[in-house]
């Protein structure tokens, strides 16, 4: 139940207000901006804020706010915030530009975006972020981010999947990198002007509440283990997503939900826990030693042609090594995705393209030792477009895959299958971004806001940059006025509360001498998710999921071992925490998919399915966005729901043949 409303100023909000503004949609956005509070210049260095993750959405955050004047303390558990995960990011950024002329404009990629995600994202959202697109470019450029230009001097655009227009900016197949480096200098002027105080290696574990609000965190500083409080006006997280929960993911290592997890267990609530994206180009698994799988962007779908064997004999001959892929007549190879859909081809979004490959490989027809793989085929472009110019476009993604299968992709076509990716879900926020503690903010990745059950790619930076460096500095100013600028009491007794929570928990971790190591666990727990409420979900497996589970919990806190102390460098400590978070965040993930008994995007239910295998939604009954929150240890979340209303769209069967 949602109350929408354009000037509600009350921030004792437990009921969820997404506090969309009213008006056209075109125009919500700037209206909101002029109706939101401004804190006076001269206030502004009255104000602490916390921002907790220096990701793309942390360091813009950061940079940012540092440059209104407010004083802002930024953490990250790496020893560097260019080492956050965002800096893998590769294919590029979306923007409406319309550089090309081929018909893009902020409405159709909206229109995309809200088609993309399968009508479960909120309409506003959206449009402000395909709204502020355009000016992330500018802003990018301004500050040196190298993105590809063509001949003329103009930047280069290229095609991603859900979009008939060429809207991805990039810089070859690093753009994350060039991104972060861009915010990270940004955020490294502010830090020299004393405006931000940046802690690396140090990782938040709790909030800091008083009177319901947000005024601070606890944090372990992961060389020392001194466990420390900090305390602010506002807290604004952009931890980052949890794909990780899966085990196995294209993420970097150290990703991990702690961050918004406690957040939740003190009063945020958590949305959609259950849309993952599962990204489909991606080298497969080799066996149970990987502990990170590795994406082959989607901008290699612009040129690399998708393809499995027309029968499983052929397959069966490939999989056995007796015949090399180029060796297949082209009589004998189904373009599944240009077959199917011959007006996106091989550019339909993740979902459809994950969905189809699995079909494949569940047929037969699957390729490569495992027969968990199908082909990309860079064969016809490199015929088109000559060598060079394909190396130009993807040499460093090519070799990527070189140097990890020892196979040419020059030569022969690349062997991939999907894999988790990118989690839609994430921490419920208003259109302000803040979720349902006040003072508390999500940003990036860790809110659930934007992509719906299914994100187009591309988007994910765009969104991150947009938070941080066009939504963020409005929105916060309006809390913070409204508050006032006295300073946070750090001598309240919430601080020394959530403190000594934290020493208990480490201590409780450390107590542990079982005989399980914790990756052990996480694998079990990635296996469980993945088979369960990975690519395809029914009521029985989603079912039996949440039995595994909670056995799995009730075992890691009986025979789990962790090793060492606190008061060091503690690599099995800092991990346990974190998976001891993600078995409770996959129990409400699976929570989550048994209550959606429809499909949509990323969450597929088997029992919900067009006559073609697509996925099909139920509007009359799920057109919501589900907000759980936490009801204490060991008891059922509480599901609240925000309908999602479309003005502005009209929804249908997703279609893109
Ligand atoms: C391989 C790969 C390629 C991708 N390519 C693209 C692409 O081409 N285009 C696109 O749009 N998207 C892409 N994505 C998605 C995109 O990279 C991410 O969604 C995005 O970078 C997330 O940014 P973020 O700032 O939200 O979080 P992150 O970059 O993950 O940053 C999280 C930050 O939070 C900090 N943190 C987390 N927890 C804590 C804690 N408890 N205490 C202290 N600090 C904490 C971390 O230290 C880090 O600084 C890709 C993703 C992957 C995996």
């Amino acid at each position: 139940m949602v109350a929408v409303s354009a000037t509600a100023k009350t921030y004792t909000q437990m009921t969820l207000d997404a506090k969309i503004p009213q008006g056209p949609l075109a125009e919500k956005w700037n209206k909101h901006k002029f109706n939101l509070k401004l804190v006076n210049p001269a206030n502004k260095r009255k104000y602490d804020v916390i921002i907790v993750g220096t990701g793309l959405a942390g360091a813009s955050a950061a940079a940012s706010l540092a440059e209104l004047g407010y004083n802002v303390k930024a953490f990250c558990f790496q020893d560097s915030p260019r080492r956050a995960h965002s800096i893998a990011a590769q294919g590029g950024i979306n923007a409406a530009k319309n550089y090309r002329n081929d018909g893009d404009s902020v409405y159709r990629l909206f229109y995309d975006t809200i088609k993309g995600g399968d009508y479960r994202a909120r309409e506003a959202n959206v449009y402000r972020l395909a709204e502020v697109s355009v000016n992330i470019i500018d802003q990018c450029v301004a500050q040196g981010v190298p993105f590809a230009r063509e001949y003329g001097g103009l930047l280069d655009n290229r095609s991603f999947g859900g979009a008939q227009v060429s809207r991805t900016f990039y810089a070859r197949g690093q753009t994350g990198q060039q991104l972060l480096l861009g915010a990270y200098s940004a955020l490294n002027r502010q830090i020299n002007a004393g405006k931000v105080k940046l802690y690396t290696r140090t990782e938040m574990l709790d909030v800091v509440l008083i009177d319901g609000h947000a005024k601070g965190i606890v944090t372990r500083n992961l060389k020392t283990g001194e466990i420390e409080t900090h305390a602010g006006h506002a807290v604004l997280l952009a931890t980052g997503g949890y794909g990780n929960v899966f085990y196995l993911s294209t993420n970097a290592i150290g990703s991990n939900v702690t961050a918004a997890w406690r957040a939740h267990k003190r009063g945020a609530y958590f949305s959609n826990p259950c849309y993952t994206q599962i990204h489909p180009t991606c080298i497969p698994v080799t066996g149970s030693h990987q502990s990170k799988l590795t994406l082959m962007s989607e901008s290699l779908r612009n040129d690399g042609r998708v393809w499995a064997p027309k029968t499983v004999a052929i397959a069966e001959q490939l999989r056995k090594g007796q015949i090399k892929a180029s060796q297949v007549k082209e009589e004998d190879r189904d373009y599944f995705l240009e077959r199917k859909y011959p007006s996106f081809g091989n550019l339909v979004p993740r979902d459809v393209a994950s969905r189809n490959a699995k079909e494949m490989v569940d047929e037969g027809r699957g390729v490569g030792g495992s027969g968990f793989a199908v082909f990309l085929d860079f064969a016809e472009a490199i015929q088109r477009l000559g060598k060079d110019t394909v190396a130009a476009k993807y040499g460093n993604l090519f070799d990527m895959y070189y140097q990890i299968t020892d196979e040419d992709p020059y030569t022969q076509p690349m062997r991939i299958y999907p894999a988790v990716h990118y989690t839609m879900g994430g921490l419920w926020v208003d259109y302000n971004l803040m979720t349902t503690i006040p003072g508390l903010y999500a940003m990036g990745e860790c809110n659930f806001s934007d992509h719906g059950a299914n994100r187009l790619g591309a988007s994910a930076l765009m969104q991150g940059l947009a938070d941080g460096y066009f939504v963020i500095p409005y929105t916060v100013g309006d809390y913070l006025a409204t508050i006032g600028p006295k300073p946070v009491d750090k001598n309240h007794p919430a601080f020394e509360e959530a403190r000594q929570n934290v020493i208990a928990n480490v201590n409780k971790l450390l107590s542990l001498k079982g005989t399980k190591t914790v990756v052990e666990y996480h694998r079990e727990l990635g296996h469980i998710v993945w088979e369960y409420c990975g690519m395809a979900r029914t009521e029985e497996g989603l079912t039996k999921a949440l039995g595994l589970i909670k056995e799995l919990k009730a075992d890691f806190w009986k025979n789990a071992l962790i090793v060492g102390k606190n008061e060091e460098l503690n690599a099995s400590l800092e991990r346990a925490g974190r998976v001891a978070d993600f078995i409770e965040l996959g129990e409400l993930m699976v929570t989550d998919a048994l209550m959606r008994r429809e499909s949509c995007g990323g969450h597929f239910r088997l029992e919900s399915q067009t006559p073609e295998g697509e996925a099909l939604r139920d509007d009359d009954n799920f057109a919501f966005v589900a907000a759980w929150e936490y009801k204490g240890e060991n008891q059922p979340e509480e599901l609240h729901k925000e309908e999602l209303v479309f003005e502005n769209v009209h929804l249908t069967q997703r279609s893109y043949k």
